[in-house]
This record gives C-alpha cells, sequence and structure tokens, in this order.
C-alpha cells in the first residue's frame, strides 16, 4: 500500500479513512456519471477529502499548489485550516 493513498473524512459523524475501497458507492441516477459517495458508518453523503498533512483527519475543501515544492510527496496539499496557516507560514520562512 502506498503512502500517497488519498484520505477521506465524515463531515457528518467523524469516521475516516485512508484509501477509498470501505466508502460505499454507487452510480450518479442523475447524471449516469460519476459517483455518489456515502460513509459507511452514518450513511450520510458526507465523504470530503481529509487534510494531507500525516495523522490529521480534519476535512479539507480546498488545495494548495506548492510552487514546485513537494512536500508529504505531493506538489500540491489539501489542508485542513489549521495545517493551511501552518504552510503559509512554512512557506514564507523558507522564501525568508
Ligand atoms: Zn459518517
Ligand atoms: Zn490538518
Amino acid at each position: 500500500m502506498s503512502s500517497k493513498r488519498k484520505k477521506h473524512v465524515c463531515e457528518e459523524c467523524g469516521w475516516h479513512c485512508v484509501g477509498d475501497d470501505k466508502i460505499l458507492k454507487a452510480k450518479d441516477p442523475f447524471y449516469g456519471y460519476g459517483e455518489l459517495w456515502a460513509c459507511p458508518k452514518c450513511r450520510e453523503q458526507s465523504m470530503v477529502r481529509a487534510c494531507d498533512y500525516p495523522y490529521c483527519f480534519r476535512p479539507t475543501s480546498s488545495g494548495i499548489p506548492l510552487n514546485g515544492k513537494v512536500l508529504f510527496g505531493k506538489k500540491y496539499l489539501r489542508l485542513c485550516s489549521e495545517h493551511a496557516v501552518w504552510l503559509d507560514k512554512k512557506m514564507k520562512e523558507e522564501l525568508g
């Protein structure tokens, strides 16, 4: 298993996983393409990507490009609000 497997978290109940094989999936009946994802614990369609920071499973909604740097094996990170602040600070420190 690769450490690059994406983390997901349920915004409703906090259930989380690495990779997406435990998430309930169904073909989208409205559009006929794509998938609807639901949490296997609470059955809500509230699975979102979790923070890319190691051991952090807080929900994220946006991604931050690293301007050519690689962190945690990625060139682009999705971070929770706390780690977005952490990254912003780190980038500023590295720029001097
Ligand atoms: Zn849930
Ligand atoms: Zn985080």
